[in-house]
């Protein structure tokens, strides 16, 4: 008995079988012990190349699968549900997605075919230490210099950082003198640029994957670092944030599938009092009701997904499958490690290094409030509330 994926299309339904069979293959034991080695889990990523599935929703144009967002998520989903929750997803998803759809066919070629077969890497940068939630008041600038620009500033939290050929960074480029709004433009960044410098943020988490503070000093970039429109850089930003979201439900999905997976088989061993701790409905019981969430979840991610690729506006969907997908993982990790008792902080039962995983999800890339300040604004027409 598990929580396996059934998808309704035969196609993705390989495809998540696949996935599932190659990180099973790893196993959640490799991944954190890579991730404790200081290590990225190079295997894994090299056979997730190797195989397509970094490419899978980049246009066969450009090396890639010729999918959708909803099959990056599967991807990620079955990755997860085998306790492999790789964080490189999310911004893989974000700058793909930005540049298929609003790049220049010379920085697609450029990037594209490398992010499909993996040989390079673009981190996303947007957050800065006063700019989080509130990306209106980013102060990374970006000035016309000569026929280019000069960058400076510095970036928060920028995941996989140490891999990056390069950066795609929301700067601002000047303000509107009306509206008090900054205007902000998007540059792609060539990670060799001089003036560039990393801070590795330590943190908690058992994850390959680690975390910069980026710093740009005066680093000069061509005209043609511009991707789309000056001043259009929250826009496109933006555009790609609604297929991250999807991808971190996919994640969040996966992630709450192995808690339910490793608590229903610990609770049907499990015998204390004659009987096996799954018979009590106080530990059958949190766990069905993630259950049902999770299928929730999942219903809602599928949908964004369908949205985002059929080129509908995906926003409230993407928003209301994260917040249903993060707040399900945290809860069905949760319960996991309660159902395990002493041994749901022990290594060897691999829940409590993920319990940090699921959890930063409920902030990260965008935190619970922020979409419910969206959802009661703009849904609910509610008064905006900062
Ligand atoms: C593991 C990890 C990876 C990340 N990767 C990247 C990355 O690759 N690139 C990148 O650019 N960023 C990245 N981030 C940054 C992430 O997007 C931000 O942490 C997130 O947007 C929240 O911003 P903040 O941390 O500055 O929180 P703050 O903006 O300081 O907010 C703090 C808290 O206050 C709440 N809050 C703030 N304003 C309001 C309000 N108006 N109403 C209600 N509540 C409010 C927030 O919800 C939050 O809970 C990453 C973060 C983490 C933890």
């Amino acid at each position: 008995v598990t929580t396996t994926f059934v998808a309704h299309d035969p196609q993705r339904q390989e495809l998540a079988d696949a996935v599932r069979k190659l990180a099973g293959d790893f196993g959640h034991r490799a991944f954190a012990d890579s991730a404790r080695r200081g290590e990225n889990a190079p295997e894994l990523w090299k056979a997730l190349a190797a195989a397509g599935y970094l490419g899978v929703s980049i246009p066969e144009e450009y090396g890639g699968g010729g999918g959708g967002i909803e099959d990056l998520a599967i991807v990620l989903e079955e990755l997860s549900a085998q306790g492999c929750p790789i964080m490189l997803f999310p911004v893989l998803a974000v700058c793909a997605s930005v540049l298929v759809r609003h790049a220049s066919p010379g920085q697609k070629q450029a990037w594209l075919p490398g992010l499909a077969d993996g040989s390079c890497w673009l981190s996303f940068g947007i957050t800065e230490p006063d700019a989080g939630t509130n990306s209106h008041a980013i102060a990374t600038r970006a000035e016309r210099v000569g026929g280019g620009w000069r960058l400076s500033g510095t970036k928060y939290y920028i995941t996989g950082a140490d891999l990056a050929d390069g950066f795609l960074v929301v700067a601002r480029t000047g303000g509107d003198a009306q509206t008090g709004r900054s205007q902000l433009t998007l540059f792609l960044v060539p990670a060799d640029s001089p003036g560039i410098s990393k801070t590795h943020i330590a943190t908690e988490l058992t994850s390959p994957d680690k975390q910069f503070m980026l710093h740009f000093d005066d680093v000069a970039l061509p005209a043609d670092a511009v991707v789309g429109a000056e001043g259009e850089g929250l826009r496109l930003a933006f555009s790609g944030l609604n297929p991250e979201r999807i991808v971190v439900a996919g994640m969040c999905n996966g992630l709450a599938r192995y808690a339910l997976d490793r608590a229903a088989e610990y609770a049907r061993a499990r015998t204390v009092w004659g009987a096996p701790t799954g018979t009590h409905q106080a530990v059958a019981h949190p766990l069905a009701e993630c259950y049902a969430q999770l299928q929730l979840a999942r219903l809602a991610t599928q949908r964004a997904a369908f949205l985002y690729d059929h080129g509908h506006d995906a926003s409230e969907a993407s928003n209301v499958a994260k917040l249903a997908a993060a707040d399900v993982a945290a809860d069905a990790m949760d319960h996991a490690i309660q159902v395990h008792g002493g041994n749901g902080i022990s290594r060897e039962y691999g829940l409590a290094d993920l319990w940090f995983i699921a959890r930063v999800q409920k902030i990260a890339p965008v935190s619970r409030e922020m979409i419910l300040n969206y959802l009661a604004q703009h849904k609910l027409g509610l008064p905006k509330s900062y």
